[in-house]
């Protein structure tokens, strides 16, 4: 079996991994990704990125549509919520990860595709790289590895809050509005979604699993779904878990980021920008033990709110049906913006791709 050695070792090539690899190889440092796909980027996701958040960090002919209004929908009520700025964009995952992938090596980290990581052991990993086995030691690794990471199951740690999302995209759709569907009897405190592409329209369903089974969650969003006259048959159901089961991130030389982290929001799904936050912060703390968290911090928070949300709607599912028609209410009246949704509360340490841009086998669940 031959046998790499290398300064840090990222698994997983998904936004908090290569965020991470860029930071690291920009300071010089030796760094290799491991990816298990062939081609980096694509994952099951609607593709929402927010103002706060990822918006502001990417280039802007990445973003693929740009939402002033909101429509939310709950049993009872509906409303638009309107802004100045884009309070939502859509982007294509595959554009994102390449560039992010793009981004990465040209700072100097190297990727290797097609390599599954198979067994952790400390800071020794073994992946199936061209049906060749091969092992891999480092001084630090870095589990970016998604919602199933085989590196958090290395360190111990359960994961016992996720959620399931169920994806549709729907080829040439013409689809003009950004939708929300809040109904705590089809998707106890997650929800449905209809989010416009560039060439097609991303249409899904997410829930804590505390709430509801993926099985459940699948039937109730095909009948909202045909409800609405969507005709899904022809398409593949893509469905994978997301993790909001924090419990840390620094594990001494051994790091977890992004869903591995479990750093989602459980309420709403969003992930990506926990993710590239979370990357950014492991890579800084690796070149600097002391260096600044604040940003992370501000997510873990505004996580913890979620998570709060989801443990009163699991314990009391009656509740859900309140907490959502007075949700919406209080968008209504604009007492709560749509930004507390959001997993970016505003940072001034939030640090952007650009310097000098302005500022203001994950194992789908069983269906
Ligand atoms: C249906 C659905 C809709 C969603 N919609 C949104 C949305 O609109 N906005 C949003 O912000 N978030 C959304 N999310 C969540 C978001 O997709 C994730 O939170 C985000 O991708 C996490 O990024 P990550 O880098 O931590 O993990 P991932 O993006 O999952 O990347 C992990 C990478 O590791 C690789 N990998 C895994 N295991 C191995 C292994 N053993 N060996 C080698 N490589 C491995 C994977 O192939 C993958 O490339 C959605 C999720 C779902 C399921």
């Amino acid at each position: 079996m031959s046998s790499v050695s290398t300064d840090i070792l990222i698994i997983g090539a998904g936004p908090a991994g290569l965020a991470c690899a860029k930071i690291l190889a920009e300071q010089g440092r030796k760094v290799l990704v491991l990816e298990r796909r062939q081609e980096i980027g694509p994952k099951v996701c609607a593709g929402g990125i927010t103002w706060d958040g990822l918006i502001r960090l990417v280039p802007e002919e990445l973003i693929e549509g740009r939402f002033r209004e909101q429509h939310v929908f709950t049993s009872l009520q509906q409303t638009v919520v309107r802004e100045a700025e884009p309070i939502i964009a859509t982007i294509s995952r595959r554009t994102l990860g390449q560039w992010m992938a793009k981004q990465a090596t040209q700072a100097g980290a190297e990727i290797i595709t097609e390599t599954k990581v198979t067994a952790v052991d400390g800071l020794r990993v073994t992946a199936i790289c061209g049906g060749i086995s091969k092992t891999f030691t480092c001084s630090h690794l870095v589990g970016a590895d998604g919602a199933n990471s085989l590196v958090r199951r290395s360190l111990g740690l359960p994961a016992e809050e996720r959620g399931t999302g169920i994806n549709f995209q729907v080829p040439q759709q013409v689809y003009e509005r950004m939708e929300w569907h809040l109904s705590a009897r089809a998707f106890g405190c997650g929800y449905a979604w209809i989010f416009p592409h560039k060439d097609s329209v991303s249409v899904g369903a997410y829930s804590p699993q505390a709430d509801m089974s993926a099985g459940r969650l699948k039937r109730n969003f095909l009948k909202w779904a045909a409800g609405r006259g969507f005709q899904l048959d022809e398409l593949a159901c893509q469905a994978a878990l997301i993790n909001y089961d924090y419990r840390g991130h620094a594990f001494g030389p051994v790091w977890l980021a992004g869903d591995a982290a479990g750093l989602a929001s459980g309420l709403t799904g969003e992930g990506i920008y926990p993710a590239v936050i979370s990357g950014k912060t492991v890579a800084r703390r690796i070149l600097d033990p002391n260096s600044d968290q604040s940003g992370l911090n501000a997510v873990l928070r505004r996580q913890a709110q979620h998570r709060r949300v989801i443990s009163l709607s699991a314990r009391h599912p009656s509740c859900s049906f309140v907490l959502m028609e007075l949700l919406l209410l209080l968008l209504r009246s604009r007492l709560v913006s749509f930004h507390a949704l959001e997993m970016a509360p505003f940072s001034p340490n939030t640090v952007n791709f650009h310097a000098g841009r302005k500022q203001k086998e994950e194992k789908p669940p069983r269906l």
